[in-house]
């Protein structure tokens, strides 16, 4: 998915999945590329995993009878998946989407993007509300002067049910589940302990490794991070990786993928943080229009008008729940940007597309 580069922007916040929020985080690490040092806040969301847009369309469709373009609101809530029309609601257990879930995803150990800024989640808070896990200062910053500011209210994470015990159970199932699955693939991301083991360990190795070892083996995460390198050679097409020109061996995508070697991130069952909160948004349109707490969209909005950043870059929908990435300057743009999209936007190369 790619934005054209009409406008380029200095300060950027990326809000996305952990496996694109590692890919940003390897690039940065390994300094393969100049633009991510301009994203000023990751803001990465939690997930157990995700469906190809295809195969969820036709679970929805096919199925349950139910046409995309009629559902108002996907949700996952305790066990189900649902999906709300203006006359009631789908809903159906969540084990039946088991067969849809991208390939690429039993592979992933991270439930809480562990590398971000900020991760924002449902699991942990009541309904409406969102979880908030702070992982950096900068992070802070930005959910302490969104309080200040009236844009949130926040809670210790302690004081409310289910809390913490709940996100960890979660995170810890993913990680002992799908490390399994890792390990029976033969996958190799969890394998560096520091970046100077990455150098090591992926010299010499260049684009057809990265095909063999990564996308053949059904480990890609479709993140994008080796079209956001190489865009002249490597495109994302279906959410897989599509060689388009002569290989010009720099070897960089293999470096940028977050699926190949990886330096050490598990950090006890939710990595590095400062502080867990439940958020709520205190702007009414938020609130409504945000997933669970519109928490991810208080912050962001806080971010455009105080002039923190220049543009968010999210995703939005078509009427047929399609994502595709978005960039945001202002709060009207930002509420279109709203909610979750249960598929897979590859939005990297927009994110370098928009970033100076
Ligand atoms: C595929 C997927 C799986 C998830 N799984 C879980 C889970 O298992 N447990 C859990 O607690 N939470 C999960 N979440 C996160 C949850 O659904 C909410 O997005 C999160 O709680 C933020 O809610 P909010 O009201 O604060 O955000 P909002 O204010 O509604 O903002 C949501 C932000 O997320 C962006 N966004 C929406 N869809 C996508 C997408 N597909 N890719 C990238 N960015 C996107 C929007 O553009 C917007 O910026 C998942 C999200 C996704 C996309």
């Amino acid at each position: 998915m790619k934005l054209k580069k009409e406008e380029e922007f200095m300060r950027l916040a990326y809000v996305g999945l952990p496996c694109q929020i590692e890919a940003v985080r390897k690039i940065e690490a390994l300094s393969l590329e100049t633009w991510v040092k301009n994203v000023s806040f990751l803001i990465g969301l939690f997930c157990r995993e995700n469906w190809a847009y295809t195969c969820f369309r036709a679970l929805i469709e096919d199925d349950y009878g139910v046409k995309f373009s009629d559902v108002k609101k996907f949700n996952i809530k305790k066990g189900n998946i649902i999906a709300e029309k203006g006359d009631g609601a789908l809903q159906f257990p969540l084990k039946k989407s088991k067969p849809y879930i991208r390939i690429g995803c039993k592979a992933c150990l991270d439930f809480t993007a562990e590398l971000s800024d900020i991760s924002v989640g449902a699991v942990g808070s009541q309904d409406k509300w969102s979880t908030v896990i702070v992982r950096t200062q900068r992070g802070m910053e930005l959910l302490n002067g969104a309080e200040r500011e009236g844009y949130i209210e926040k809670k210790a994470i302690d004081e409310v049910k289910p809390g913490v015990g709940l996100i960890k159970k979660i995170a810890r199932e993913k990680y002992n589940e799908n490390l399994e699955e890792a390990r029976n693939r033969k996958t190799l991301h969890t394998e560096a302990k520091t970046l100077e083991e990455i150098k090591k360990l992926s010299k010499g190795k260049g684009l057809a490794n990265l095909m063999s070892e990564v996308v053949e083996t059904g480990n890609c995460s479709s993140c994008g991070a080796c079209e956001a390198v190489c865009s002249e050679v490597i495109r994302i097409e279906n959410e897989v990786p599509v060689i388009m020109g002569e290989c010009k061996q720099r070897c960089e995508c293999y470096l940028a993928c977050p699926r190949t070697y990886f330096y050490s991130r598990y950090e006890g069952e939710l990595g590095k943080f400062i502080k867990i909160f439940s958020v709520r948004a205190r702007d009414g349109a938020a609130l409504e229009r945000g997933q669970d707490g519109g928490a991810v969209t208080a912050l962001l909005s806080y971010a455009l008008d105080k002039k923190i950043i220049d543009a968010a870059l999210g995703v939005k929908r078509d009427e047929n729940w399609k994502p595709n990435a978005a960039i945001s300057k202002n709060k009207e743009e930002l509420m279109k940007t709203a909610g979750t999209i249960y598929s897979y936007s590859t939005n990297l190369s927009a994110l370098k597309a928009v970033t100076k």
